[in-house]
């Protein structure tokens, strides 16, 4: 089995297992208990909590553990809205790409009377500066940008959006879930006013991520209740997967440099490997790219049959296609990018990780050109592109 969809998630490390597996043996008291055992179950707390500030260049005071990215997202988002509504600034900017945990917020906000304007990503999927800097207006309460982005990879220029907020005294926030542990973030350098984290995209367990508020910005509450989190997330805290959302975020940061180098030499060996298909086309910047991301659309096939067909050979991907999402458009990334509906139709996100090996690579290459022959040997798309009917966009 080879594994190529660690943007969907991925595997537990053996050590964040140990790690989580371990507070639920001995470490279960209830941190805002007041005993010597609750204690102990805060100090825990308090540890993994400094643990993830010192990743990112924050305080520890600055870190909110949440359910995962999608609730920090949420959080971040409300949080500048209603700083903003306070001031009569209701003028948020977004990118076209963002994943559905931003855009879907957003639109909520949209219906209460916000104002959202969606910056182009360009055929590269990269927002451009000069962009930003003429979208931002006098009510412009948020800036909302992600890190990298999910299905395409691209890296953003979040330093010099980080810097242009700043100058300009909007709050900025970035979804880093695809980025932590896999590249370089660091809020201070980067000028992030806030930042959403997730854990199971860096081999630490699902439903634990973070959102980091740079001190001085009012933080409103998702969930209400009891005062963990200083009040601004209710709820007891999941501590077994908190510390290890912790200790892998830690390794994550600690082997990046190694394991970004040679993830990126395979990343490359596998885009040059599936550019010898005919008719296809590599989606997002080549360089600007996650060093695990390879994401191409081939014309005149479906990306779901090609999908069934690679679990047939034991290969696991994933697709911005219709079917594999649930509705009827295909990937909003893919449109954004220009990319026409027939052409993203045929979409393939190969996301590699530490343990994909040089004989996978070549098994994957392999596996992709047979089965996009196959598929399309009976394709009728591809067909009248063949007979010069319909031409060829690829
Ligand atoms: C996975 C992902 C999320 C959602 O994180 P969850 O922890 O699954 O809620 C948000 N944004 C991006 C870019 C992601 O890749």
């Amino acid at each position: 089995m080879i594994y190529a969809d660690n943007a969907a998630t991925t595997k537990m490390s053996d050590e964040a297992i140990e790690v989580m597996t371990g507070m639920m043996k001995e470490t279960w008291g209830n941190p805002s208990s007041l005993y010597m055992f609750g204690q102990k179950a805060k100090e825990a707390l308090e540890e993994a909590r400094g643990t993830v500030a010192g990743v990112i260049g924050a305080e520890p005071k600055e870190i909110i553990f949440t359910s995962g990215g999608s609730e920090a997202d949420n959080q971040a988002i409300l949080t500048a809205a209603l700083i903003g509504a306070g001031k009569g600034k209701k003028h948020i900017i977004s990118s076209a790409f963002e994943h559905h945990a931003v855009l879907h917020t957003l639109e909520k906000l949209e219906k209460e009377g916000f104002e959202v304007t969606l910056l182009d990503v360009h055929e590269d999927g990269i927002v451009r500066c000069e962009e930003l800097e003429k979208a931002i207006r006098e009510d412009t309460c948020l800036v909302t940008i992600m890190y990298a982005n999910n299905e395409i990879g691209t890296i953003q220029p979040i330093r010099e959006i980080g810097r242009i907020c700043r100058d300009r005294g909007v709050i900025f926030h970035t979804d880093a879930v695809q980025a932590l542990g896999h590249i370089p973030v660091n809020v201070a350098d980067d000028n992030i006013d806030m930042m959403s984290g997730s854990a199971h995209k860096f081999h630490g367990p699902k439903g634990v991520g973070f959102l980091y508020v740079r001190k001085g910005i009012r933080v409103s509450n998702l969930i209400e209740g009891g005062a963990q989190e200083r009040g601004k997330r209710a709820g007891t805290e999941n501590l077994p997967a908190i510390a290890a959302a912790a200790a892998a975020l830690k390794t994550a940061a600690g082997d990046m440099d190694k394991n970004a180098g040679l993830l990126s030499a395979k990343r490359d060996r596998l885009i040059e490997g599936l550019k010898e298909i005919p008719h296809c086309a590599l989606n997002g910047d080549e360089k600007r790219r996650l060093p695990g991301n390879v994401n191409f659309c081939f014309e005149g096939i479906e990306g779901e049959s090609l999908l069934l067909l690679l679990d047939d050979k034991g290969i696991q991907a994933s697709s911005g296609s219709a079917c594999t999402s649930g509705s009827l458009d295909p990937s909003h990334v893919l449109l954004a990018i220009g990319r026409v509906h027939d052409v993203a139709h045929g979409s393939l996100r190969l996301t590699i990780g530490e343990d994909t090996d040089d004989a996978d690579i070549e098994t994957i290459i392999t596996a992709v050109k047979e089965v996009v022959a196959y598929l399309r040997s009976f394709s009728p798309i591809w067909r009248d592109l063949e007979a010069g009917v319909k031409e060829h966009i690829l």
